[in-house]
Order: structure tokens, then C-alpha cells, then sequence
């Protein structure tokens, strides 16, 4: 079956008590079970599982290509919990423009949980190599990344991972599954902040695994969010699983306005450096162009002159509204290095930008203006 008809089909059972075609939302926090403790319905309390958080996981595995997929709180808690499951003494390997929230964890809390880290620039695969210890257990990467849309290759790092005993997690959050299938090129692991492109909308928050193994590496991060709680609620895992069902749509509609709005930023005098993996000219593109059907409608730009400039054009965008996320329909543009604060090595005039899905004329007008 094509994606596409996954997307829409993939955990819309028919709701076997009503016959409803819209998923139920199943808001109890118990259920009833057997008077020695039997789970007849499969369910007994919220923070351990419920059904509208199944059904979604189910899709998720399905879209994905997975065998097992496990829903979270926010995608930092999807990722904290796949951290946290790794064994004392464990090194991880992270690539320098990895979602700052994770290199907060890997600098703040890694050393609490007796693990290591290395930072290396993976768009070399060599530097990798080189950083690989005895105890290695994770390659962490993300393509494209956040916020400077760097291309890493991801069958290149599933070999070196393998060849060293240990597994490689994907965070594909801006990618998400229409643009790029990690575990079909050798991942282990795909994390996503379905916050972003799988809720669509600026409405929810959640994080979600997606495993190609059920192994027990699973199990024990299940038991993981039982315990320390990171669980999504009943209404964000049926917003998400909404969601997915314009996801093909709405990536192909951001995959063109972002492209278009790239290779116009491109061409203005305004623009030092456009950021966007479907440009010829990205370092990135050849990989991208293996690795992607399609770009998405995330990019990053810096202005000429400097921060002062950066915040001008900030200042003047009309249709676009500063603020930080993306992935919804409306478009965003935020000072990247604002939100990171202070240890941020964005660069400083650098804008990030969530090209949404109004019409491409509307926002190329606006981004014209704002430039000046
Ligand atoms: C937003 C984001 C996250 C974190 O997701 P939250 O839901 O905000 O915790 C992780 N990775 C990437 C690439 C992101 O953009």
C-alpha cells in the first residue's frame, strides 16, 4: 500500500461499539478489570496505556515502517526516555547542529546518568568514526537539522553505527515520514516531534519513537514512561492521528512554498545565506536528493550586515508571525538565536523560517516588503 493510503487508513477502524468512522476519544483514566487483577480489555490505567493512545501508536508504526511506535508528552520526553533506557556507562554520539533541547540533556544530565557524549560535525562521516569509544551505544542524528538544515547521510551512519555495535536514532521531525524513511535506511530508532508537521496545526504537543525492532529495548522504555510519566493524554493522541491524515498533502503544499520562497531568498541582494536543502547550491543537496522525496518547508536564512539587519526584516513581516515552533499551516519566522539563548552558536543573524501553506504569492510579497 502507497503512504498516502496508509496515512489516511492506518488506525481509522471502524469504532466497533457505534459504528462511528471519526476514532472515539476514550478520556477514562481506569478501566474495569477482573477481581484478581485481570486486564480482560487490555487497558487498566492511563499513565500505563489507553485506546485512543493505541490506536495512534499503531498508525505511527505502520506509517513509519516499524514494528512498535511509543507516544510521549513532547518530543524532548520521547527523546529523554529512549536517553534514559541506555545502560550506565553508555557513550552517545551527536551531531553539533542537533535540536538544542537535546544537547541540553546530553550536557546537563548525562553525566547525573553516568553516560558520556561526543559532538561531532557528521557531515563527515570520518569524524564519526573517530569518535566512536568501546562503549558506544547511540549515533544521535537528525536530518535536516534544526535550526541550519543540515543534510546527514543516513544509510552512511546506520553502517558505522552497526559496525560498532551500536544504533542509530533519527530525529526526522522536519523530514517527517512522507520526505524521508529512516528505518528503510537502516535506522534503528525514528523520534519526532509531532508538536510540529504530524499535528500540523500549532495545537498539540507530542513526541513520538517509532522502533524498526519490537525488541526489548521497547519494552523497556515503555516501562520507562510508566514509571516517570511522560505519557501523551487521550485528546493530543487523537489530534495527531487527525493530523496524519493530511500529512502527504500537506508536506507536498510545503514542499513547494518552501522551495519557492528558498530559491527566491536566494536571489535578493538583502540575503547572505540561504539555508534550504532543495537548492543546488546546499552542500547538502546531493544527499538530500537520495535520502528525500521532497525538501519540506523548512529553511533558514541570514541577513546581510548583521543582527540589527536580521531584526529589521523581523520587524517588518506582515504574514509571517514571529514566533518559534513550526510545521503548522500558518507561517513562522522567529531570531533563531533568541530562543536558544545564551550558549546558542546560531549564527546571529540568522532566521528560521516555517514556510506554512498559504498561497506562495502572499508570502514572497510580504518577505519583499519586509526585506526592504
Ligand atoms: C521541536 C523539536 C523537538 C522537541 O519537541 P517538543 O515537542 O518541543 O519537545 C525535537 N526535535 C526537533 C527537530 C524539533 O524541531
Amino acid at each position: 500500500m502507497k503512504l498516502e493510503t496508509t496515512l489516511i487508513h492506518a488506525g481509522s477502524e471502524v469504532d466497533p461499539a457505534t459504528g462511528a468512522i471519526a476514532p472515539p476519544i476514550h478520556l477514562s483514566t481506569t478501566f474495569e478489570h477482573g477481581p484478581a487483577g485481570e486486564i480482560p480489555h487490555g487497558f487498566s490505567y492511563i499513565r500505563v496505556n489507553n485506546p485512543t493512545q493505541a490506536r495512534l501508536e499503531a498508525a505511527l508504526a505502520a506509517v513509519e515502517g516499524g514494528e512498535a511506535a511509543l507516544v510521549f508528552a513532547s518530543g524532548l520526553a520521547a527523546g529523554a526516555a529512549y536517553l534514559q533506557s541506555l545502560p550506565p556507562d553508555s557513550h552517545v554520539i551527536l551531531h553539533k547542529d542537533t535540536y538544542f533541547g537535546f544537547r541540553e540533556i546530553a550536557s546537563m544530565f548525562f553525566g547525573k546518568w553516568s553516560c558520556e557524549y561526543t559532538i561531532v560535525d557528521m557531515k563527515d562521516p570520518l569524524s564519526v568514526r573517530h569518535a566512536l569509544l568501546p562503549n558506544t551505544r547511540v549515533i544521535w542524528m537528525e536530518t535536516p537539522s534544526n535550526p541550519l538544515l543540515e543534510v546527514i547521510d543516513i544509510a552512511a551512519m546506520a553502517q558505522i553505527a552497526h559496525n560498532a555495535g551500536a544504533q542509530l536514532i533519527v530525529d526526522g521531525t522536519f523530514a517527517t515520514p512522507v520526505l524521508q524513511r529512516p528505518l528503510a535506511l537502516g535506522a534503528d530508532v525514528v523520534l519526532h516531534a509531532a508538536t510540529k508537521y504530524l499535528g500540523g496545526h500549532s495545537d498539540v504537543q507530542m513526541g513520538a519513537l517509532v522502533f524498526g525492532k519490537h525488541d526489548k529495548a521497547v519494552q523497556e522504555i515503555t516501562h520507562n514512561r510508566t514509571i516517570l510519566g511522560a505519557v501523551a493524554s487521550p485528546f493530543n493522541s487523537w489530534l495527531v492521528l487527525r493530523g496524519l491524515r493530511t500529512l502527504a498533502c500537506r508536506m507536498d503544499r510545503h514542499s513547494a512554498n518552501g522551495l519557492a520562497v528558498a530559491q527566491w531568498l536566494a536571489r535578493q541582494s538583502q540575503v547572505e545565506r540561504v539555508h534550504y536543502p532543495g537548492l543546488a547550491q546546499h552542500p547538502g543537496h546531493e544527499i538530500a536528493q537520495r535520502q528525500m522525496s521532497s525538501f519540506g518547508g523548512m529553511l533558514s536564512f541570514q541577513v546581510k550586515g548583521g543582527q540589527e539587519q536580521a531584526i529589521d526584516v523581523a520587524s517588518r513581516v506582515k504574514l509571517f508571525t514571529n514566533a518559534t515552533s513550526l510545521g503548522s499551516v500558518e507561517s513562522l519566522l522567529e531570531l533563531r538565536a533568541s530562543s536558544e539563548g545564551p550558549g546558542s552558536a546560531v549564527p546571529d543573524n540568522l532566521l528560521r523560517v516555517s514556510v506554512g501553506l498559504e498561497a506562495i504569492e502572499d508570502l514572497i510579497a510580504d518577505l519583499q516588503q519586509a526585506l526592504g
